[in-house]
């Protein structure tokens, strides 16, 4: 069996860590990290270097690359720049696969290149389906370019998938925790704070994914991420709360089968099988120990209380340049709740905003949907509540 050589993609984060800990823990899965990138972090980036050893590094912000360059001066990684930078890792022919783990619509433009050279994906990028579904689906397809799953809806789904044919799938089920608020009124959700909103109760991750489970919009990307992905309609796609996060997601077939994929919530797991994938091998992290007692529950999602869901939809419904406006209106946002400025309630308002007031385009290009993305931004930046 032959190494496969990944490039990771924001490995600064809280996926990109994972990933290096899938990575590093060695055996038959034969992963080697080829490049990493960050953006502000070269500190932990040069410290990744050193234990990683990749051909190469990247810093895509403004920031210290004369610094990562100084610490890693000697060690025989060579510290690329700015998104050439990152142009240049994902091309490069010893590159097998890219993980895009940057997060927002920023990590779009890698997973475009590492699609358009042809190179296996595996995603945990939401935003990038979210804001250009359609047209990265048409890219890798084209190009004959794999984009695998590291959602862990989506791995579940994707798992689940390879039991029956793709005109046998009746529709998808994504699971959520619910949340830190699950259970919550409106009264309560308007005194929330970001310290309660950071801290989730299954999972642990970067902070822009927090508020967005917080909100229930990571839920409602992910419906989108899973309609581009798996190329289902709307209506195939519900949701439903699971509160101890042990069930993925699950795909009932037209027999009315249900095929769920349980796992703990840690993200090594989807994160290594969209690296090694077909292969399987041994993961490090939790396993499950279903002897002891234990219970899985469902519920419903209140959407009153939580309208991202709907937005959605909605979304999905009209199609075009909604995603992007949606996507942009929901990042500045979180944000802005993150500094302290608007209120929690305030999140899934902008994005409704921005929804109706975004100059709507049906078929819109890469370029015309980076000008519904800033100018939803810019709209969200101004609003005052
Ligand atoms: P983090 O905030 O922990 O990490 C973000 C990474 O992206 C860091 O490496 C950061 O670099 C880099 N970055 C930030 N802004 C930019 C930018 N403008 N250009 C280039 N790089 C940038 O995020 P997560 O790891 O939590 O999430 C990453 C993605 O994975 C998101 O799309 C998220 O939705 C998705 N995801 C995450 C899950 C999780 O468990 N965390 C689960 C499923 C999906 P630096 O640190 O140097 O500033
Ligand atoms: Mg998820």
């Amino acid at each position: 069996e032959s190494t496969t050589r990944v490039v990771v993609l924001g490995s600064t984060g809280s996926i990109g860590r994972s990933a290096l800990d899938v990575i590093g823990a060695g055996g038959p899965a034969r992963l080697q990290a080829h490049g990493l990138s960050a953006h502000t972090n070269w500190r932990r980036l040069a410290d990744q270097a050193l234990s990683a050893s990749p051909r190469f590094v990247a810093m895509t912000g403004e920031g210290p690359v004369a610094e990562a360059r100084q610490a890693l001066r000697g060690s025989g990684v060579e510290v690329l720049s700015g998104r050439d930078g990152v142009l240049r890792m994902v091309q490069d022919e010893s590159t097998d696969r890219v993980l895009a783990a940057i997060v927002g619509a920023a990590g779009l433009e890698g997973a475009w290149a590492a699609l358009e050279a042809g190179k296996t994906v595996a995603l945990a990028n939401k935003e990038t389906l979210v804001v250009a579904g359609p047209l990265v689906m048409d890219l890798a397809r084209r190009r004959n370019a794999r984009l695998l799953p590291v959602d862990s809806e989506h791995s579940a789904i994707f798992q689940a998938l390879q039991a029956g044919e793709r005109r046998e799938v009746k529709r998808v089920i994504l699971t959520s925790s619910g949340g830190p608020f699950r259970g919550f009124t409106r009264a309560r959700l308007r005194e929330v704070t970001p310290e309660m909103a950071l801290k989730h109760p299954t999972w642990s991750m970067g902070p822009k994914i927090s508020i967005d489970s917080a909100t229930l919009m990571n839920k409602a990307l992910e419906i989108i991420e899973a309609r581009w992905l798996f190329d289902l309609e709307p209506d195939q796609i519900e949701v439903v709360i699971h509160p101890e996060s042990t069930i993925h997601s699950m795909v009932e077939f037209v027999d009315g089968s249900v095929l769920a994929q349980l796992s703990p919530p840690d993200m090594r797991l989807p994160i290594q099988y969209a690296l090694t994938y077909p292969d399987r091998h041994p993961c490090p992290g939790p396993r499950l120990d279903l002897t002891r007692p234990s219970a899985l529950n469902f519920e419903p999602p209140d959407r009153e209380t939580f309208p991202a869901l709907d937005l959605a939809y909605e979304v999905m419904k009209r199609g075009g340049t909604a995603g992007a406006a949606l996507n942009a209106a929901n990042e500045v946002a979180v944000g802005r709740f993150l500094d302290g400025e608007i209120g929690f309630l305030d999140i899934p308002r902008a994005c409704r905003m921005a929804l109706d007031y975004h100059e709507f385009d049906p078929r819109p290009t890469l370029d015309r949907l980076w000008k519904v993305d800033a100018k939803a931004r810019l709209e969200v930046q101004r609003w005052t509540p």
